[in-house]
């Protein structure tokens, strides 16, 4: 049984007295974690105050990003070492703003997997295709070619520990949610992507959220979803009320 997992990703906004006013905000209302797994995803600059505030919760924190590399002259960049050290649970990497703004590839991905499981940590890896490949028929071939890329050399043990989000771009931050038909579909064709790389076993383990204007009012639906085992949330999830009802949605 695969344990649902409901990650707020805030990408660039809250500062450290924000993000403390968050967790104010949902202290002592999160679902027990053997229920429901919850995570947020914020800012470097606001994971101390995150790690801080989720002592105690069952809470999980994470990272953004983090660089392949555990130090040197890499200016800008966020060291997985540290952010380990700090106690982070799970770096998001791969998210298509990633890609798309920063310019990074299947490869640096990849490297960024590794470096992530090498500092015990654990990888939300995102895939998703435009509106132009799905209308094009590509959706399928596109995501199943990201996921490959995105694993490689990595072993079935840390797939199927490994979180993976579907996040299909025409979908994020535009208020226009994939359908729940069409968000399993794309899951379930994920599963078996793993399935076909690896094994049963690993597909059944490996834990698939879908990401795209996710909200209380659809997350049941979507939860219902037999491929579907969570959520990665942005918008929704900057409000304690909002993804608390994320959280309860069961
Ligand atoms: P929205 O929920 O704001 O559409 O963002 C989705 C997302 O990109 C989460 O990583």
């Amino acid at each position: 049984m695969r344990t649902p997992i409901i990650a707020g990703n805030w990408k660039m906004n809250k500062n450290p007295e924000e993000t403390q006013k968050f967790l104010d905000g949902v202290k002592g209302k999160l679902p027990d974690a053997s229920k429901v797994e919850t995570v947020i995803a914020a800012p470097a600059i606001d994971l101390s105050t995150l790690v801080a505030g989720a002592k105690g919760e069952p809470l999980k924190t994470a990272a953004e990003n983090s660089y392949f590399e555990d130090a040197g002259a890499f200016t800008g960049e966020t060291s997985p070492k540290a952010l380990s050290e700090m106690g982070i649970d799970y770096v998001v990497i791969g998210h298509s703003e990633r890609r798309q703004y920063f310019k990074e590839t299947d490869e640096d991905i990849n490297k960024k997997a590794k470096a992530i499981f090498r500092n015990n940590m654990l990888p939300i890896i995102c895939c998703g295709e435009t509106l132009e490949q799905r209308e094009a028929g590509e959706a399928e071939s596109w995501v199943a070619g990201q996921i490959k890329a995105a694993l490689d050399g990595l072993t079935a043990e840390q797939v199927s520990s490994l979180v993976i989000a579907y996040e299909p771009i025409w979908a994020i931050g535009t208020g226009k949610t994939a359908t729940a038909d069409q968000a399993e579909e794309m899951c379930a064709h994920i599963r078996k992507t793993v399935a076909s790389l690896y094994n049963e076993q690993t597909a059944e383990n490996v834990r698939i959220q879908y990401g795209g204007s996710v909200k209380p009012a659809n997350v049941k639906e979507l939860m219902s979803k037999e491929d579907i085992d969570g959520g990665l949330v942005g918008g929704a999830s900057m409000d304690p009320e909002s993804f608390l009802a994320l959280a309860h949605f069961q």
